[in-house]
């Protein structure tokens, strides 16, 4: 399926386009380490601590970068998401320039109720943010797309990090999920 923002596209765009759409699954080598620090979030933001938040999210990107061998990149927990009259923003990616890094900033609270953001979707943002940096530094690609196969691989690294089998998380997702 082919989103239908597509058609606007310029050729060489179509051409990024189709590439990032072909590209499926992220595989995280010895991923495996990083578990834990998923339990340690799903606790963080049961708590609301900032802090601890940023510092997670920070060791887990770290972990993801290493382990793929890609550019570092920053990390900014912030309070209360932006909102306007198009929704809300959930998460953001900026691009690195010369020496200064790329970076990725979330919120840990919805802009319409100021609560906690559900454990899962925050774990999905994180992830959706840093498939924006793989579009660049992994694949190469001069421009990241949201195509199906970007879906597919925040997907495919969000099932690595988290497997089925543990459902833990799930009874304390569903507890911050208000
Ligand atoms: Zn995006």
């Amino acid at each position: 399926m082919v989103f239908s923002y597509y058609k606007k596209l310029s050729t060489s765009q179509k051409s990024i386009y189709r590439k990032s759409d072909e590209i499926h699954v992220v595989p995280l080598p010895d991923g495996e380490p990083l578990r834990p620090f998923i339990v340690r979030l799903v606790s963080a933001l049961k708590l609301e601590d900032r802090e601890q938040i940023e510092e997670i999210s920070r060791t887990l990107l770290a972990g993801m970068v290493g382990r793929l061998g890609i550019p570092p990149l920053r990390v900014k927990v912030l309070a209360v998401r932006p909102s306007a009259k198009w929704g809300e923003l959930h998460g953001l990616y900026e691009l690195g320039e010369g020496k200064v890094s790329a970076v990725i900033t979330l919120w840990m609270r919805t802009a319409k109720h100021r609560r906690v953001v559900a454990f899962r979707a925050f774990l999905r943002t994180l992830l959706h943010e840093f498939c924006h940096h793989l579009d660049y530094h992994l694949y190469r690609l001069p421009d990241s797309f949201h195509t199906e196969g970007f879906y597919k691989r925040e997907s495919s690294l969000f099932h690595q990090l988290l497997p089925t089998s543990e459902q833990p998380d799930l009874s304390v997702s569903k507890r911050l999920n208000y």
